[in-house]
């Protein structure tokens, strides 16, 4: 598995720098960009989605507002030859483009993500092999191996530990039908095990006809990551440090959970880090970016599995201590729950398919292997 990537700046035939509403993270003294994007998509290249044409997908990502995006069409239907990298209309002046593909296997499924073109039939050759022959085949080729929606019906059988680079604990409609709360479980059950497994989430969106489109779509949900730059390396990498959260539809609520784990009233750690437990107080923070007032907001604070708060947050900004004791694990996430009207992009009939999920955080970490 690659944790951090190291990939060179190269010129990125897919990649395109534009304009948008991120900022540098200046509240936390940080210079890196929040990004949003979309990472599991089907265009008409997948069988099982012909009425997603890559130049409407596009269009719908952009009017959205991602910076970055990719479509993982299904590799099993082309035989391992990835005809998406090379559609005309799989371009975009406005948003970072990645190299993906939807590893679609017997075993459960994967999406990769690159910064580069690489030889995805090399990968495609190893769907009846092990995991850690599929994992050092991932590292030779320098991508990015993410499971999908590991609990569904395609169980995600090649393993964790070393595998995978991350995990899609969030795949379409929150509520309803899907597996999330499962997914969010296993994800607890790898943590607790001493796994750092950043989350992200992905729509899975395969149709622009029927019923798909009035409660899914590209963004539903989003993930937003932390990136030292607006380039598709540091998206990867960003995603692979867990420097991330997911929220339920691009226009929604994004949380960022940081601490103070040395009590100088700087909030330096971020979520994805890892830090040493001194048996002090530590402050965390939460920030919710698109805060509204009458939204009904609850905060669950996940402890190493756990649930074992849950907060009223009627401020842009709440704070929680904890003092994890030394020479153990542990981990702090949170999910926020509200009202969900994002009339902006879903249909109103869509709203009950999220539950009141608004956004979850990837964890910050204390004494787990760097
Ligand atoms: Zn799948
Ligand atoms: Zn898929």
């Amino acid at each position: 598995m690659i944790r951090f990537l190291v990939a060179p700046l190269a010129a990125l035939a897919l990649a395109a720098c534009g304009s948008a509403d991120t900022t540098p993270d200046d509240a936390a003294g940080r210079d890196g960009v929040w990004m949003k994007g979309d990472l599991h998509l089907h265009s008409h290249h997948s069988r099982d989605a012909l009425d997603n044409p890559m130049a409407d997908l596009v269009d719908i990502a952009e009017a959205r507002g991602m910076d970055f995006f990719v479509v993982t069409d299904h590799d099993n239907h082309v035989d391992g030859v990835i005809a998406t990298w090379d559609d005309p209309d799989y371009r975009s002046e406005q948003m970072i483009l990645l190299y993906g593909s939807e590893f679609t296997t017997a075993k459960g499924h994967a999406n990769t993500l690159s910064a580069t073109r690489y030889d995805h039939r090399a990968l495609y050759a190893l769907r009846d092999a092990g995991g850690p022959a599929l994992a050092a085949r991932a590292d030779e080729l320098g991508v990015h191996l993410s499971a999908n929606h590991p609990t569904n019906s395609d169980p995600w059988l090649f393993g964790y530990d070393g595998i995978v680079d991350s995990l899609e604990v969030w795949n379409a409609l929150y509520a309803f039908p899907s597996d999330n709360r499962a997914n969010l479980d296993l994800w607890d059950s790898l943590m607790e095990a001493g796994l750092r497994m950043p989350a992200r989430g992905g729509s899975d969106c395969h149709h622009q006809q029927g019923i798909q489109p009035l409660g899914l779509n590209i963004g539903t949900p989003t993930t937003w990551v932390y990136a030292a730059e607006r380039s598709a390396e540091a998206v990867i990498e960003a995603i692979a440090r867990g420097r991330a959260s997911i929220s339920y539809a691009p226009g929604a609520e994004r949380l960022i959970l940081d601490a103070d784990t040395d009590g100088d009233g700087t909030f330096e750690t971020l979520m994805g880090d890892n830090a040493v437990a001194t048996g002090e107080s530590v402050r965390f923070r939460v920030r919710i970016d698109g805060f509204r007032a009458l939204a009904g907001y609850t905060l669950d604070i996940v402890h190493n599995g756990a649930v074992v708060d849950t907060l009223r947050p009627s401020a842009p900004e709440t704070f929680f201590t904890y003092a994890p004791e030394p020479g153990a694990r542990h981990y702090y996430r949170v999910e926020l729950n509200g009202s969900t009207p994002e009339a902006e992009t879903l249909p109103a009939q869509a709203i009950g398919f999220y539950g009141r999920k608004v956004a979850l955080s990837n964890p910050v970490h204390f004494g787990f292997a760097d």
